[in-house]
């Protein structure tokens, strides 16, 4: 049988910069569409694997230089590239010694998830997906901050996940009892550019006896100035792009949306931003443009200041007074 220790040592010699291991029964209440015990019924354990964002590479949006890194090397290379090869590492491991692997990529595909017909009554529509940042509290790898963005230890929110189901049988990390993380300062829901994440509307959210308080997030302001910026933060987008992004922006929490976008933010931006389309184009990925001013870049220098990561630098991360336009 092989051990959790030897799984551990294996991924982080593969490459993954954390890793944590979960039982599949803390998924017990997860919504049928999320719960990955129905794409392996007899699953018995979650490796959770972790992959740093390197902080060099907001650089260039924290300076308005180079926007590219990010996107590029930040997001796509590590979900397409990187973390897939350490994934099949690890898989190859569980399976020369006998257990199935299913290897979960994090991917844009997940915008196609539940789509299909079910294929019998009692199972959910594929594809099934689940929430990887619950998936990594599961493992024990760390917490989710009000920013609704998982926050480790070692990294605060800087870092990509990716996870093996399997059915063998492993020692379970303890869901994540260190120091607590997020200290609920705001500074995410302050620097936000759009808005997205709610002071005042919360939702508890409870994983295996352990319970998150998150703002509630505007999906469709996140999804717009993710990509695209705002008209202050954006050096890529026309005044008519601006003015959507504006009206998606400054709708209140209940208002009913727009529809000059026509419904579809992404197939809207992807069509009017020439930069968001090259992106799309060259990397399969949408450009995030914002940089994730509030959820990562606030977020990572408000816990680097309060040293409460591991993974801390010679120099802050903010060195002058931030750029707008
Ligand atoms: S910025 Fe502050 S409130 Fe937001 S997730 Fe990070 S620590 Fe929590
Ligand atoms: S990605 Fe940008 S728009 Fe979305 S929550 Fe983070 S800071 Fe806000």
């Amino acid at each position: 049988m092989i051990s959790s220790e030897e799984i551990k040592a294996f991924a982080k010699k593969c490459g993954a910069d954390i890793v944590g291991i979960g039982s599949m029964d803390r998924f017990d209440g997860a919504p049928r569409q999320y719960d990955p015990r129905y794409i392996m019924p007899e699953a018995k354990s979650i490796i959770g694997l972790g992959f740093r964002i390197h902080r060099g590479l907001l650089r260039g949006i924290e300076e308005g230089t180079f926007f590219a890194a990010y996107p590029s090397m930040g997001y796509a290379n590590i979900n397409d590239v990187y973390a897939p090869i350490v994934l099949r590492e690890v898989g190859n491991l569980l399976e020369d010694n006998g257990y199935e692997a299913f290897l979960f990529q994090n991917t844009s595909v997940r915008l196609g998830s539940g789509i299909g017909k079910p294929v019998s009554p009692d199972k959910p529509k594929p594809d099934v997906f689940m929430h990887f940042r619950i998936a990594a509290v599961i493992c024990g790898m760390g917490e989710l901050g009000y920013s609704n963005l998982f926050l480790s230890p070692e990294f605060g929110p800087r870092q990509r996940l990716a996870f093996i189901i399997t059915d063998a049988e492993l020692e379970p990390d303890p869901i994540y009892n260190g120091p607590p993380l997020c200290d609920y300062c705001m500074s995410c829901v302050r620097e936000c550019p759009a808005g997205a994440i709610s002071e005042k509307n919360q939702i508890s959210v409870t994983i295996s006896g352990k319970t998150f308080v998150i703002g509630k997030l505007d999906e469709l302001k996140c999804s717009a100035v993710y990509q695209a910026g705002t008209s202050e933060y954006s050096p890529f987008i026309s005044e008519e792009v601006a003015s959507v992004i504006n009206s998606i922006v400054s709708q209140g929490d209940n208002e009913e949306k727009l529809v000059s976008y026509e419904g579809n933010i992404w197939n809207y931006l992807r069509e009017n931003v020439p930069y968001i389309k090259r992106c799309w184009e060259s990397y399969h990925h949408p450009a995030a443009i914002c940089g994730a001013r509030g959820c990562i870049r606030a977020c990572m220098i408000h816990l680097e200041e309060s040293r409460k990561i591991k993974n801390i630098f010679k120099s802050p991360f903010r060195r002058r007074e931030p750029w707008r336009l």
